[in-house]
């Protein structure tokens, strides 16, 4: 078998300007999606689904313990034979090549990914090196991993070397909300500020005739109405899926978060676009006080009502505020461990925003200046929502 190494880039596939003017409306997602409590243990009849009869399951030792154990158990079960693949930890060229090294060749048809957002973007990178599926298992809902059909690369340092784009979307996604209930309740609540950001992303995106999705396509009413829906469920059900982790639960408003989570938040960010939310929390990475103790999402949110700000979209922004300090989610600089007055920090943040390849998704002029001022602007906002709800949630996250 030759490896598949060829760079897939969707803009030559989506992005190219029919004769109306603009790029073709563009809609990709994971093949099928399932979820609920146990259903892990049903891994071995999803598998017969997909064709596959020989299975690579990477995950971490420690997951290999508890989760990987049930799923070789489920495999057993329906004859499909099964061998572990460690993850180290990072999803680095590295680590993708010991794997892809170690499985060429060998029988194995399938690759079932266990884990968190770097084992699950690891997983893909393999797969679609060996030319094989991926299925999907994540055993957090804290970010939009899953779905996509991408992965988000790192050096051994921790910094990312940017993203790296596949043909392919997953052949499965499996979600025990079982395991989801398990985790600490802060991944979901971070999961729910990479979530809450899509839909207003994905509007801007769509607003701006220009505007293009994460594959470079012009975003679709799907993707729209997945956005829009993911949003409204986390308003709604938000305080109560946190409150069923922390009890260690599954409820109903714990399903409609992780779907939120895991399938809206991840086709709506995929096919919908991002824009000046995820420029602000990736930036954030380069500050070593906030990438070293905060979570994807929790810099997210205070993206969001960056980009709110820019927007000029006051009541929108203390909406969303309100609904950070509910969960706990990072409503001002503060909660990011930045202070107003730390000039360089932000600085540093706010070229990164300029810079970020999803920012020209914006309608105005974004530059230092106006990212600085929309920073003050949404710190002020969020102190202000802070003030008037408190942030107990924020604080137990943080103890
Ligand atoms: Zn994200």
């Amino acid at each position: 078998m030759s490896d598949n190494t060829t760079p897939y880039l969707p803009e030559e596939m989506f992005g190219v300007v029919t004769a109306s003017g603009s790029a073709p409306r563009a809609f990709i997602s994971p093949q099928r999606y399932v979820q609920g409590l146990g259903v892990l243990d049903r891994l071995g009849e999803f598998l017969g689904l997909v064709g596959s009869t020989n299975a690579a399951l990477l995950a971490s030792s420690r997951a290999q313990q508890i989760e990987g154990a049930r799923a070789e158990r489920a495999l057993t079960a329906e004859g499909i034979p099964s061998r572990f693949a460690t993850f180290g930890g990072d999803c680095t060229l590295d680590e993708v090549d010991t794997h892809v090294n170690r499985l060429r060749g060998s029988a194995v048809d399938v690759i079932v990914s266990l884990g968190g957002g770097k084992c699950v973007d690891t997983g893909k990178a393999v797969a679609h090196r060996l030319g094989l599926p991926v299925v999907v298992v994540p055993t957090l809902a804290s970010n939009d991993a899953p779905c996509s059909a991408l992965s988000v690369m790192y050096r051994t340092d921790g910094t990312s070397t940017g993203v790296e784009f596949y043909p392919n979307s997953p052949a499965l996604v499996l979600v025990d909300t079982g395991i989801i209930a398990s985790a600490p309740e802060r991944f979901l609540v971070s999961g729910m500020g990479d979530a809450m950001a899509t839909w207003y992303e994905a509007r801007v995106a769509i607003e701006n005739p220009l505007g293009f999705s994460s594959i470079r396509g012009r975003p679709t009413i799907a993707a729209a109405a997945i956005g829009e829906a993911c949003a409204a469920t986390l308003f709604e059900h938000g305080v109560g899926a946190a409150a069923a982790v922390a009890a260690g639960i599954v409820d109903s408003s714990l399903e409609d978060v992780v779907e939120a989570n895991t399938l809206l938040s991840g086709i709506g960010f995929e096919s919908g676009g991002l824009a000046a939310a995820h420029g602000v929390a990736q930036s954030c990475n380069a500050v070593a006080q906030v990438h070293d103790n905060y979570l994807h999402g929790e810099m997210v949110a205070f993206g969001l009502l960056t980009q709110l700000v820019m927007e000029e979209r006051e009541s929108e922004a203390r909406r969303v505020a309100e609904f950070f300090c509910s969960v706990g989610l990072p409503a001002h600089l503060g909660h990011l461990s930045l202070a107003p007055t730390d000039t360089h920090s932000l600085t540093v943040i706010a070229d990164g925003t300029v810079n970020f390849p999803t920012t020209p998704n914006m309608p105005m002029r974004v530059d230092r200046p106006f990212v600085l001022s929309a920073f003050a602007e949404a710190h002020r906002i969020g102190t202000a929502a802070v003030s008037d709800l408190g942030d107990v949630a924020y604080r137990r996250h943080h103890a």
